[in-house]
């Protein structure tokens, strides 16, 4: 979809931090990141809501977070999925959020270490 920003990050026409990219599938980390390493998994395949994307384009979805969880060391995460304006989806593609969820010492590990 022209207007995308994601289907923008998918076709190259802006920069992302890729971490993973298949036929189907593409993983960028958020650059609004709510803690360290929080990243976005989403289908290439152009759908608003969860709804408008068939099976067979979501099929890596799952895995690709999951992995990505395994490569980042993440014992707590979330994985999350918005659909719609009050369940706070702003980007109108569907995508999955891994966030790592350090702990308490660490903060939100965003920004330089202090030690
Ligand atoms: P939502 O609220 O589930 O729709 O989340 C959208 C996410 O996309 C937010 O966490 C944003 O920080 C993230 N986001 C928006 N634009 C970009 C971008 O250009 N690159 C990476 N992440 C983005």
């Amino acid at each position: 979809m022209a207007a995308c920003i994601f289907c923008k990050i998918i076709r190259g026409e802006i920069p992302s931090m890729k971490i993973f990219e298949s036929e189907k599938t593409l993983a960028f980390l958020d650059i609004g990141p709510l803690s360290r390493g929080h990243s976005l998994v989403i289908p290439k395949y152009h759908g608003a809501k969860l709804h408008d994307v068939p099976d067979d384009q979501l099929s890596e979805v799952l895995s690709v977070a999951r992995k990505i969880a395994i490569a980042q060391g993440l014992e707590d995460y979330n994985i999350l999925q918005n659909n719609g304006r009050i369940a706070h989806q702003v980007v109108d593609h569907v995508h999955f959020h891994v966030i790592p969820k350090p702990n308490e010492s660490e903060g939100l590990g965003i920004g330089w270490p202090t030690k």
